[in-house]
């Protein structure tokens, strides 16, 4: 892949990134603001529901940004665009919609059979 494909690519990770890390902060500083309240059992249910969402968001939140961190690492050791798995070129189309991708779409199919 040349060199003004990688920057392209990378612009749309980190902007990516930046958008989760935001997220992700947020999350995290939700979860310490409420921690020690005292509220009546209404608004405790409330609460839990609501954290339980933010949380779980947060998880696959965290898991979305170790796929970026990986694609952002494989950018600048120039293996980005690569199938980690057949070392076939992964179609350019593929990346536009998922530019963490690590692996082909015949790879990525047979792993998650
Ligand atoms: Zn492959």
């Amino acid at each position: 892949m040349d060199n003004e494909k990688l920057d392209y690519f990378k612009d749309m990770l980190l902007q990516k990134r930046n958008a989760l890390t935001g997220i992700v902060r947020r999350t995290e500083g939700y979860g310490r603001e409420k921690d020690g309240n005292t509220q009546d059992i209404t608004d405790m249910a409330v609460e839990s529901y609501t954290k339980e969402f933010m949380f779980g968001k947060s998880a696959a939140d965290r898991l979305m940004l170790r796929n970026i961190e990986g694609a952002l690492s494989r950018i600048n050791g120039r293996t980005y665009g690569v199938c980690e798995s057949c070392d076939d070129e992964i179609n350019p189309r593929r990346l536009e919609a998922v530019p963490w991708a690590a692996m082909c779409v015949k790879c990525q199919a047979a792993l998650e059979k």
